[in-house]
């Protein structure tokens, strides 16, 4: 027999318990949180998809590492077991731990960025962008067109243009674009994956021009997956040796090991070239710490070792791609708008869709979002004009491209009882749309607003 129920691949040995609210309670906790869910308490949310950064449920393995790991100052026996799976992974001579992703990119942009330079990417991650802006250079997205539509179906929407990479490095000059980045799978466009012959391709391009790819490889493993899922050649190939041959194209990686390698803190910085190596080591040195543990304990380094091999087993993945993918399949088959299809860690609900009578002035994603808490004690994030929206000379908003609400799925954390929960109270909030009428903006700090924002609701 070949079973269609794809089962939780874990059994479950110690528990954390939720805490239950009502709605009136919820009413309350919102009021004081400004209807803002990042200022509420986490012990205030039944559900939490906030973020998958950083929330994995470690495995007894990792739990065990963590008690055995070693802290010795230098050359701890962690960070040779740490340095070979990365090595093992990425097939990089050069492995350098950071506390998190956005410390490697601060490491890596401040020696190769500046003013006048390019980075090109698929679409930069806010952080990626935000640290190469902080020197001075120009962060570029490149994204297929495709990957701009969110109600189109494709396989590969987190691709880069590659005509669009060749006109870019023509009108910029390739002597100006220290590296191009492939950001795998795509955050920032919906978690699509990018496909291996597009990694190719976007490497050939950049060997004509002696410019270095990187990839942001937080979601490798979801990405190598879905090649395996999806692109021709790849069905019978482990996702192990489908990941490795996508760094094989790579001259240098990103990494927050908060993401695809199933721990609660961590990242790295691989690289090939020996020079940029010494470089981001003696960087390293002065602001994360000595090249054996990077910012990071050796218990750390052990749980990071072991979650690299874990997430490439088959099993873990397919019920985490196949959970994502019933929950987005169950909210389009109750003609809830979402981006399709869906992608590796979260799904997207399209609030122009959901709500076309509230204006990106009235904030349509916000009002998804609090009502999600209202109705079901379930947590997530506005992506769209509260985050991204920008004011004109006259104080009117410049809204973002597109109003998202994302449900972040944390990895090995929620069951499928959870999801089926989850589906019912959003086609509940679907249905009781009417009654959302947006919100207004009552405080705001300068940079980041959304992260502090308050709220009011209107009508
Ligand atoms: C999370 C993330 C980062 C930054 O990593 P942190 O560990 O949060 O600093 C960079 N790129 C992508 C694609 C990410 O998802």
């Amino acid at each position: 027999m070949k079973p269609k129920t794809i089962i939780e691949p874990f059994k479950i040995k110690s528990v954390e318990p939720i805490r239950f609210t009502t709605r009136e309670e919820r009413e309350k906790l919102l009021i004081n949180a400004g209807y803002n869910p990042f200022m509420l308490h986490a012990d205030d949310v039944l559900i939490d998809l906030l973020t998958d950064s950083g929330t994995s449920a470690m495995s007894s393995k990792q739990w065990s590492g963590i008690m055995d790991g070693d802290e010795s100052y230098a050359g701890s026996k962690s960070f040779y077991r740490f340095e070979k799976a990365v090595n093992n992974l990425t097939g990089m001579k050069y492995i350098i731990p950071t506390h998190q992703g956005r410390a490697a990119e601060k490491i890596l942009f401040f020696i190769v960025g500046g003013a006048g330079k390019y980075f090109p990417n698929n679409t930069h991650f806010d952080t990626t962008r935000a640290n190469i802006e902080f020197t001075g250079a120009e962060a570029n997205d490149l994204l297929t067109e495709i990957g701009k539509h969110p109600e189109k179906r494709a396989n590969f929407k987190g691709n880069m243009d590659v005509e669009k990479l060749k006109d870019f490095i023509k009108e910029k000059g390739a002597e100006n674009i220290p590296l191009c980045m492939l950001t795998i799978t795509n955050n920032s466009g919906g978690g699509q994956p990018v496909s291996m012959s597009n990694i190719e391709e976007v490497k050939e391009v950049c060997k004509q021009n002696n410019i270095p790819l990187f990839l942001d490889s937080c979601r490798f493993a979801e990405n190598a997956y879905f090649i395996k899922m999806r692109e021709p050649g790849y069905q019978d190939k482990s996702v192990l040796e489908i990941a490795q041959e996508m760094f094989s194209y790579a001259d240098g990686a990103t990494m927050s090991a908060k993401k695809d390698a199933l721990v609660n803190i961590g990242g790295f910085l691989a690289l090939n070239d020996e020079e940029l190596a010494m470089k981001c080591r003696n960087m390293l040195i002065v602001t994360e710490g000595f090249p054996t543990y990077g910012g990071l304990a050796g218990r750390d380094l052990e749980a990071v070792a072991q979650g690299l091999e874990e997430v490439v087993e088959e099993h873990y993945l397919q019920y985490r791609i196949k959970s994502v993918e019933y929950l987005g399949n169950r909210l389009v088959d109750a003609g809830v708008p979402i981006i399709e299809p869906p992608g590796g860690h979260a799904i997207y609900i399209d609030a122009k869709r959901f709500l076309p009578d509230v204006p990106p002035d009235k904030y349509p994603g916000q009002s998804i979002v609090c009502e999600l808490y209202l109705e079901g004690g379930i947590r997530s994030v506005e992506i769209g004009s509260v985050m991204f929206g920008k004011y004109d000379k006259n104080r009117k908003l410049i809204p973002a491209m597109m109003e998202l609400v994302r449900l972040a799925i944390p990895r090995r954390v929620y069951t499928q009882s959870h999801i089926d929960y989850l589906i019912e109270v959003i086609i509940e909030v679907f249905h009781n749309r009417k009654n959302l009428k947006g919100y207004k903006i009552t405080y705001e700090a300068p940079i980041l607003r959304h992260f502090t924002a308050r709220f009011e609701p209107l009508g």
